[in-house]
């Protein structure tokens, strides 16, 4: 198998592929383009104002335990971490999406009761209220990529190539890249996959977003900052030594990894209604990247239609870190032993076009 892009798609894409006794070689570019390597990592089932989810929560958390824990032994180092999240109400209405959630026997797992505005368990700004979620965290995706890329390199399998479709070639044995040969290529390219020529078909909806990291002034308190993932659109993240990243913004008309004034400028201004004390968090790095996200918000995995060497594993948007993981147990699956996709994510949807 020959894999374009080592994101988190990627990547454990071909850890699993090697792990079931394929050779395979993935080729990156460095990361030029990369979604992963910028994003936060939030794991976070209910999404949304209206907290939708997906009837497939319960195994992707499933697969999220298992597979993160199996990569953080191996590598002795914790990819994942598990932190509660405040859920700060925004809108009247979101009362009324909490009782219809909070009412659903599958989702009492996820939620642990709310709170008034005059007494949220941190240190926020809650003027409606909220609810606190269970089972949400964040994976550090680039320690995570770091160690899959030195993985893969020590089984050859991982070489640093900007590739271009014109020197991919199709026939009827497989694919030829230079000097590399194999029966399958899977794009795992993120958001670039909709200027491919045999993928571009896909309706892609590539969403820019910006990303800041914070440091807590010197002399802060740790009771004066929240410790728990806060959420109300805007989001604020406690992460490793004494570190917020908070997100994101959404442009779906820009395509580029710059973060730009504008963007810096809306996240502290939702920082300021998330916080009592915003002004204990000082500004350190501004980040942006493009999400593979689709029209449809749904995943695009298989096969081409005309192409049986071409596949596809793409399309996570905006909730990689939760998805990829069972996606990515699915996709090995659909490979190796020819079973079906799940249906909401299978490209056949598209076939028409
Ligand atoms: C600001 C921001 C915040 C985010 N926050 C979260 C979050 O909190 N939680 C979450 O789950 N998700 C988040 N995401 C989304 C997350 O990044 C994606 O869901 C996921 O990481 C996508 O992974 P991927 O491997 O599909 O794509 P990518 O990470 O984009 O990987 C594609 C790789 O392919 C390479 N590539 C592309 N074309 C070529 C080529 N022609 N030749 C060689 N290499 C190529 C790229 O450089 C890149 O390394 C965020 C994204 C952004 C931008």
């Amino acid at each position: 198998y020959l894999i374009i892009g080592q994101g988190l798609a990627g990547s454990l894409l071909a850890w699993r592929l090697i792990n079931e006794g394929k050779s395979v070689c993935v080729l990156d570019d460095g990361h030029a383009s990369s979604s992963s390597m910028v994003a936060a990592g939030v794991i976070n089932p209910l999404a949304g104002k209206r907290f939708n989810h997906s009837p497939h929560i319960h195994v992707w958390l499933e697969a999220v335990g298992a597979t993160y824990t199996q990569l953080s032994r191996l590598a002795k180092q914790p990819f994942l971490q598990w932190v509660d999240m405040l859920r700060l109400f925004r809108e009247k209405d979101q009362h009324r999406y909490y009782e219809r959630l909070s009412g659903q026997e599958n989702i009492q797992l996820l939620i642990s009761g709310t709170f008034t505005p005059d007494h949220p368990p941190q240190p926020v700004a809650a003027p409606l209220g909220g609810f606190i979620q269970k089972h949400t965290g964040y994976v550090r995706i680039p320690s995570l990529l770091a160690f899959l890329a030195d993985w893969l390199k020590a089984r050859q399998a991982l070489e640093i190539a900007s590739v271009s479709s014109e020197d991919i070639s199709v026939d009827d044995h497989g694919v030829r890249y230079g000097r590399l040969r194999a029966g399958d290529i899977i794009f795992c390219d993120g958001y670039r996959s909709m200027k491919n020529p045999w993928f571009g078909y896909l309706p892609f909806a590539p969403d820019k977003g910006e990303i800041l990291t914070l440091q807590a002034r010197p002399g802060t308190g740790s009771a004066q900052l929240p410790d728990m993932i806060i959420n109300a659109a805007t989001w604020l993240l406690p992460v490793d030594n004494g570190a917020f990243r908070l997100g994101s913004t959404h442009n779906h008309r820009i395509q580029d990894n710059q973060p730009a004034a504008e963007g810096i400028q809306a996240l502290l201004e939702g920082m300021s209604r998330l916080l009592d004390h915003p002004e204990l968090l000082m500004l350190e790095k501004s980040e942006a990247g493009v999400l593979p996200a689709t029209s449809d918000r749904q995943p695009f995995l298989g096969t081409h239609p005309v192409h049986p060497q071409l596949h596809i594993f793409n399309g996570f948007g905006a909730h990689g870190s939760l998805t990829i993981p069972w996606y990515s147990q699915q996709m090995t699956a659909f490979l190796l032993e020819g079973k079906t996709l799940p249906e909401n994510a299978d490209i056949k949807r598209f076939a028409r076009r």
